[in-house]
């Protein structure tokens, strides 16, 4: 049994990998000028708060926190800690979906798009994470 849980943990991350490649590739420069990283709950959360020394305008981004895969960006760990159910949803939502989910959810908001909604504030995926559905309880 416990072979099978670890077989599942394994296959979680290895779907969600090229997520997470993405992730780290994009985050990559901002440790360059002083990003920080730590390990929370099986996710790479990086802040990128330093980059108010780089005259970085981080308030140009237009996100407090995005999910790639296993990797958590945030403009600070304050936000990180703000926000860590929320993305650790949309981590859970990447294990589920895998890259796929770069179609998933685009389409998701085009859906709500289309039926003149708001695109962001109605995509299933957001609404999923607001309410912690898509929080479930990892296996041991
Ligand atoms: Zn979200």
């Amino acid at each position: 049994m416990r072979r099978v849980h670890l077989a599942a943990g394994i296959a979680r991350y290895v779907w969600a990998a090229p997520c997470t490649a993405i992730g780290l590739c994009l985050v990559a420069p901002a440790f360059l000028f002083g990003a920080t990283a730590r390990l929370v709950d099986g996710a790479i959360e990086v802040a990128l708060s330093a980059f108010k020394s780089s005259n970085f305008p981080l308030g140009a981004l237009p996100f407090n926190a995005i999910t790639f895969g296993h990797v958590v960006i945030a403009t600070s760990q304050t936000e990180l800690d703000r926000l860590r159910g929320h993305e650790q949803a949309h981590v859970r939502q990447y294990e589920r979906w895998g890259v796929f989910f770069f179609v998933a959810y685009p389409a998701a908001s085009l859906w709500q798009l289309l039926r003149c909604r708001r695109p962001y504030i109605g995509n299933w995926f957001e609404v999923q994470a607001r309410e912690g559905r898509s929080n479930e309880p990892r296996e041991a």
